[in-house]
């Protein structure tokens, strides 16, 4: 398994819906979990791996530490045709990485808070809502699934200066990982 960069076109298509109870998807995400934990990740799609299904993992928790500053526990979570089904009015900018973009950040907007509909590994259907880092996440991971990146979320002048930047960013070699 490899993560594939922009420009690549896979990250353009729009993903098709899983079937539900297809068991191929619980190793396929557990490869994309190990995967993301490898490059430092917090989100990862399956396009993002040249897989076109709509398939998503997140674990906004591990890089965080407690109140002991101890790392915090592994929290996997794996989203199956995930839909948003529900959104704050107020949006938020921020600054955002991807795997699929190494070595530069963009500031995007997003909505503050998300509530997400989707399926589990084991095919339950499951609400998640989130804000902060999280909810912000499961907004990029679902842009992922409609063909949509980091670039796509920005306006036009802000485009091109992103795309020179990136442009550098790969020419000196940046890897999965590097903001
Ligand atoms: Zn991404």
């Amino acid at each position: 398994m490899r993560i594939i960069t922009s420009p690549d076109p896979l990250l353009r298509e729009v993903c098709e819906p899983v079937e539900i109870g297809d068991k191929s998807v619980k190793r396929l995400a557990k490869q994309m979990l190990r995967e993301m934990y490898k490059d430092d990740g917090v989100g990862l799609a399956a396009p993002q791996v040249g897989v076109l299904k709509r398939i998503v993992v997140i674990d906004t928790q591990w890089p965080q530490e407690d109140e002991k500053g101890r790392p915090m526990k592994k929290n996997p979570l794996v989203f199956i045709n995930p839909e948003i089904i529900e959104h704050s009015d107020e949006r938020v900018k921020n600054l955002e990485g991807c795997l699929s973009v190494p070595g530069i950040s963009c500031e995007i907007e997003r909505w503050s808070w998300v509530k997400v509909k989707c399926f589990d590994e084991n095919f339950n259907e499951v609400i998640r809502e989130g804000d902060g880092l999280f909810g912000r996440c499961m907004q990029h991971e679902i842009d992922h699934l409609d063909g949509i990146t980091l670039f796509e979320r920005l306006s036009p002048l802000d485009r091109l200066a992103k795309l020179e930047e990136y442009k550098a960013a790969v020419e000196r070699g940046a890897k999965p990982g590097e903001c």
